[in-house]
């Protein structure tokens, strides 16, 4: 479950915060963030996301105000209740697939788990380029290695920033629904923020981020 009230957001060195509309997603439940580009899709996943502190207002993840934990155990409590998936991947693209999902779980502070790693590529189709660098691999397997990761840990959240802006309408449609099936699979709170109208109709709570004219 994600809940946000009362929240804005203001980075150094401007004259404005961004201020943020109430709103609250049960967890396993799927929600679209909308809005132009610069009405702080972004800005909004990375403070959900525990990346972005300075905020006020309220936001809890299940039962946890995240403003009520130390930089160090909301470290540890994105590694274990957060799976991102970035506008740009930020995958290794030096790194093996395994290498780079190996990472995920290290950086958590949880042991290694081979078994798992090759569960979650099995389920995404990759288990053939698990030997594969990222920079072998096309934009769409880069994508689905970059949701491997983010569920590896099984997360009860998961943010999805701009998922598929850059796809053509069937890989669109292939990670739009890996994504929605991932999420219902691990019980996981699944937002998307998106610019994206193919997506409008795929899920149905949405948050519209654009200000009425
Ligand atoms: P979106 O993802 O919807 O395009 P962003 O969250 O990236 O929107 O940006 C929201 C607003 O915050 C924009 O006006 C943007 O210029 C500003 N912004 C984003 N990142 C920074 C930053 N690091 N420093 C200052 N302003 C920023
Ligand atoms: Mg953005």
């Amino acid at each position: 479950m994600i809940s946000v009230r009362n929240l804005s957001y203001q980075y150094d060195g401007t004259s404005r915060a961004i201020q943020f509309q109430d709103f609250s997603i049960p967890q396993g439940e799927h929600g679209l963030l909308l809005g132009e580009s610069g009405s702080g899709k972004t800005t909004l996943l990375h403070v959900i996301g525990g990346l972005l502190r300075k905020y006020s207002g309220t936001v809890s993840i299940q039962d946890t105000a995240l403003n009520a934990l130390s930089e160090a155990a909301l470290d540890g409590f994105r590694g274990r209740h957060i799976g991102f998936i970035f506008q740009r991947n930020h995958l290794i693209s030096a790194l093996t697939v395994e290498k780079n999902l190996a990472l995920s779980p290290y950086l958590a502070g949880l042991p290694p788990d081979a078994a798992r790693i090759d569960q979650v590529l099995a389920s995404l189709g990759l288990q053939e380029k698990k030997k594969s660098r990222i920079s072998e691999l096309s934009h769409g397997q880069a994508q689905r290695v970059a949701i491997a990761r983010a569920v590896l840990n099984k997360p009860s959240i998961i943010l999805a920033d701009e998922p598929t802006s850059a796809l053509d309408d069937k890989n669109c449609e292939r990670v739009i629904t890996l994504l929605t099936d991932v999420a219902r699979q691990h019980g996981a709170t699944l937002l998307v923020a998106t610019h994206d109208q193919r997506l409008k109709d795929r899920i149905s709570n949405r948050i519209d981020l654009t200000t009425a004219p």
